[in-house]
């Protein structure tokens, strides 16, 4: 796939419409309640996934404070108390998960979100790196990421994710001018972030990265690009720029930003546009929708040689590995099966301790699901529909198969996202910020009820 973007306002201002960002297919919203332990634990103990890798999620769902954007699943606490118990949880979840699945396998991706990862008592942040790393037999190229707030780091807490294993960073930046920074319920000095960058880099941190949003109160074309052009002095290795979801109805808290006054589609255009241009001219390549890296980065590389994954923290170059999620809310990928999770600390800690699989909802996909998992995930990531795979992996004729989607892709054609070829179609430059818009053309679950999913800008 080409890597220069193609910003049409007009086209994505006529294009404007809330859809899944299809960090999984099908999404969460349609997994089940209807949860079947013993086949759960056929599928996880499947001893024929022996050559499928594992990637291990770690949800740490505390914060000290709430951001009044916030659309993650978190717990507010101060409480160190309440940390240390949650990792004893966690050891034991580790330990029976490890009792259901085969430990020979490789590890090759590990990643730790949040809530606020980096805030665990040092200690902690060591002991469960320890855990994970005699448990499993992680690779030694594995990618180990930790998202990072920067207001209560120290450089303590930095040596020892280092110890831990993790290589890689994610720095919750969000904006730098300090009046969306009240706006938001978010101080957070520049001094601070620039501080992190210097003791990850110092500690041999491989990989720094940057998560911003945009369509923030308060914001402004002016003020988002001061903030990009403050956030590019430190040359972050790649940057998140997320578009803020206004969901009140489901996240009460953010009705807080109300009175501050939301921006509007229009506005948040121009801001993406300032976004693109401010990057692009910086020398970062787009990677896809929210995410831009420099172009020495893997992700940029694997753009370029169309070996880009998507899991469900976003865009990544590891792929194809059965994901195996730890913690409040977290959710699992193992083979056909999506396993989610309870979204309360009390309901999950019930389930460890009774040493099952915590298993709010979930879902096991059809053939029909797996194939469009496959074509969906192709088209987000390399711009293509990957029909000959499809062909070959589940023994059909696509362009039999999705012969109605495959037509029905005309107005796309028309308006320049796509381009016809002898293997379906590709996406083009143009159409790269809209892919969701192609991908969605497959996803036979996609509802008409756009409010639970993300604007398209
Ligand atoms: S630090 Fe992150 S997870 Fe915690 S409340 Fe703020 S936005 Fe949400």
């Amino acid at each position: 796939m080409t890597t220069t973007p193609d910003f049409s306002p007009e086209l994505i201002r006529r294009y404007d419409r809330r859809l899944p960002r299809y960090t999984s297919y099908p999404t969460a919203p349609h997994f089940s309640m209807d949860v079947d332990e013993e086949r759960l634990a056929a599928l996880v103990g499947d001893r024929g996934a022996a050559d499928r890798p594992l990637s291990l999620y770690v949800h740490v769902p505390f914060c000290r404070s709430l951001c009044w954007y916030c659309g993650c699943a978190t717990v507010i606490s101060k409480s160190e108390e309440q940390r240390r118990s949650y990792m004893r949880l966690l050891r034991r979840e580790i330990e029976h998960k490890a009792g259901l699945v085969d430990t020979e396998r490789e590890v090759i991706q590990v990643h730790f979100g949040g809530g606020t990862p980096s805030d665990l008592p040092p200690d902690v942040l060591r002991e469960i790196g320890e855990v994970l790393h005699s448990t499993f037999r992680v690779a030694p190229h594995a990618e180990e990421a930790i998202e990072i707030d920067p207001r209560d780091l120290t450089r303590e807490h930095v040596r020892a994710m280092r110890e831990a294993g993790f290589r890689r960073a994610s720095i919750g930046v969000q904006d730098t001018q300090p009046r969306v920074q009240a706006a938001i319920n978010r101080v957070q000095p520049f001094a601070l972030v620039e501080q992190a960058f210097r003791w990850l880099r110092e500690e041999g941190f491989e990989s720094v990265n940057v998560d911003l949003i945009y369509g923030l109160p308060a914001q402004t074309e002016a003020s988002i690009r001061e903030t990009i052009q403050e956030v590019l002095t430190l040359s972050p290795s790649r940057l998140a720029v997320y578009g803020y979801a206004h969901v009140p109805g489901m996240r009460p808290a953010q009705r807080l930003l109300e009175r501050y006054g939301i921006p509007g589609s229009e506005e948040r255009l121009a801001m993406l546009g300032v976004i693109v241009g401010t990057l692009t001219d910086a020398g970062y390549e787009h990677i896809g929708m929210d995410h831009y890296a420099r172009p020495d980065d893997e992700l940029s590389v694997a753009l370029r040689e169309g070996t880009l994954q998507r899991n469900f923290q976003g865009y990544s170059t590891r792929g194809g590995a059965d994901i195996l999620g730890f913690g409040m809310s977290a959710i699992s990928s193992i083979g056909r099966a999506y396993v989610a999770a309870p979204r309360t600390l009390d309901d999950w800690a019930q389930a460890v301790e009774r040493d099952a699989f915590p298993a709010e909802r979930w879902m096991v996909l059809s053939e029909d699901d797996l194939m469009r998992r496959r074509i969906i995930e192709s088209i987000m990531c390399v711009g293509r529909p990957a029909l000959d795979e499809v062909s070959e992996e589940f023994g059909v004729d696509p362009f039999e198969t999705f012969a109605r989607e495959l037509e029905g892709l005309g107005d796309l054609e028309e308006d320049g996202l796509i381009e016809r070829t002898p293997g379906g179609f590709r996406v083009t430059p143009r159409g790269r910020f809209l892919v969701r818009h192609v991908a969605a053309r497959f996803d036979a679950w996609l509802e008409d009820d756009g409010r639970r999913y993300s604007a398209a800008i």
